[in-house]
C-alpha cells in the first residue's frame, strides 16, 4: 500500500507546493509512518484546515477532509466521538491553529480527545504571501507565542517538537504520538524557502531523550541553578539535567528556553508525556459518551 502519490505527480505539478518546501518531507514521513502502522486504510482519516500545509490531504490516498479555517479540531472531535475506533490525524499550520483556530485547539487539548494534531510551523502565513505569524521565532521578536508552553497550560498529555529536515526524528515522534491515548500535539518546524527560509537559522539543536542528560554539540550540557537553565561544559559534571518526560515543571522550563536566553539551544523531542490514569479514563469515557450524544443529536440526525 503506497499512500504517497507518485513522484510523477510532483513533476507534473499536481502537488501544489513550491519546490524545496518542507511540506514534502512531512507528507512523505507521515505516509511512511501510516504504512508501517498496518492499520486498515479505511480506519485512518486526515482532517486539515486552511493553509499551505492543509493541502496535504489532497496528496495522500486516504479518507480525508480539507475543512474550514481553524475548525479542523472541532471536525476531528466530531469524527472520533461518532466512531472512537478511527485513527484521526489533524494537519494544521501555525496561522490556522494559533490565530483563527486557537480557541478550538485549546479546548480540544483540554478535553484530551484521542486525536493526533500536527502543527506545521513555518512562522508565516505562507498562503497569503508570507506575513509574519504569531509563532515567528526570531531573536528580535519577543512577543511571539510560546506554543509548547501554551499547549502545556491547556492540559496537553503529549507534546513534542520535530523538524522537517530530520526524517528519522519525525517518524519516531509520529509513531510515539500514534501510540498515545489522548490528544497528541506535535509542532513540526517547517522550512518555507519562499517566505521564511529557516534552514540555516536552526542550528543550535538539543535532542531530548527520556532519562538521558541534556547534552548537545558534543561538549555542551544544561544544568539547572535555582530553576534557571545554564550552559556548561558537559565533561565531569554530575549535576547535569536528566530529561524526564513526565516532569511537567521541567517541561515548562524546557519550553521556555528560547524566551529565557537566546543562547540556549532549541529543544526537539518529547517535552511532556503522561498516561491517562484509570480514574481519568472513566471520566473521559463518560464525557465521551455525553459529547457523542450531543454530536449525534445536532449533526447526524
Ligand atoms: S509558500 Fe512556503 S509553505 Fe507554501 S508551498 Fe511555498 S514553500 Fe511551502
Ligand atoms: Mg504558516
Amino acid at each position: 500500500m503506497v499512500l504517497f502519490k507518485k513522484k510523477r505527480d510532483v513533476l507534473l505539478k499536481k502537488i501544489k507546493w513550491c519546490l524545496g518546501c518542507g511540506n514534502y518531507s512531512i507528507l512523505y514521513q507521515l505516509s511512511k509512518v501510516l504504512e508501517d502502522l498496518k492499520e486498515k486504510k479505511e480506519r485512518t482519516i486526515i482532517v486539515s484546515g486552511i493553509g499551505c500545509s492543509s493541502r496535504l490531504p489532497y496528496f495522500i490516498k486516504l479518507n480525508s477532509i480539507h475543512s474550514i479555517h481553524g475548525r479542523a479540531f472541532s471536525i476531528a472531535t466530531g469524527i472520533i466521538l461518532s466512531n472512537p475506533k478511527l485513527n484521526v490525524w489533524v494537519i494544521t499550520g501555525d496561522g490556522d491553529s494559533f490565530s483563527i483556530g486557537l480557541n478550538h485547539l485549546l479546548h480540544t487539548i483540554r478535553r484530551n480527545i484521542n486525536i493526533k494534531i500536527l502543527i506545521v510551523n513555518n512562522g508565516v502565513y505562507a498562503l497569503t504571501k508570507g506575513q509574519y505569524s504569531k509563532t515567528y521565532y526570531n531573536s528580535n521578536n519577543n512577543n511571539s507565542f510560546n506554543i509548547i508552553s501554551l499547549m502545556l497550560s491547556a492540559g496537553a498529555t503529549f507534546i513534542a517538537r520535530t523538524l522537517d529536515s530530520n526524517p528519522i526524528h519525525i517518524r519516531k515522534i509520529l509513531k510515539k504520538a500514534n501510540n498515545h491515548k489522548g490528544t497528541s500535539c506535535i509542532e513540526i518546524i517547517q522550512n518555507c524557502p519562499i517566505f521564511n527560509n529557516i534552514k540555516d537559522k536552526i542550528n543550535n539543536i538539543l535532542y531530548l531523550k527520556n532519562k538521558y542528560p541534556l547534552v548537545y554539540s558534543k561538549k555542551k550540557g544544561i544544568i539547572l541553578i535555582k530553576n534557571i537553565p545554564k550552559i556548561i561544559n558537559y565533561k565531569n559534571n554530575k549535576n547535569i539535567w536528566i530529561h524526564n518526560e513526565t516532569d511537567i515543571y521541567k517541561s515548562y522550563i524546557l519550553s521556555n528556553f528560547f524566551y529565557i536566553n537566546k543562547n540556549l539551544p532549541i529543544p526537539f523531542g518529547i517535552f511532556f508525556r503522561v498516561k491517562s490514569k484509570n480514574k481519568n479514563k472513566i471520566k473521559y469515557k463518560k464525557q465521551h459518551q455525553k459529547l457523542s450524544c450531543i454530536f449525534h443529536k445536532n449533526f447526524i440526525i
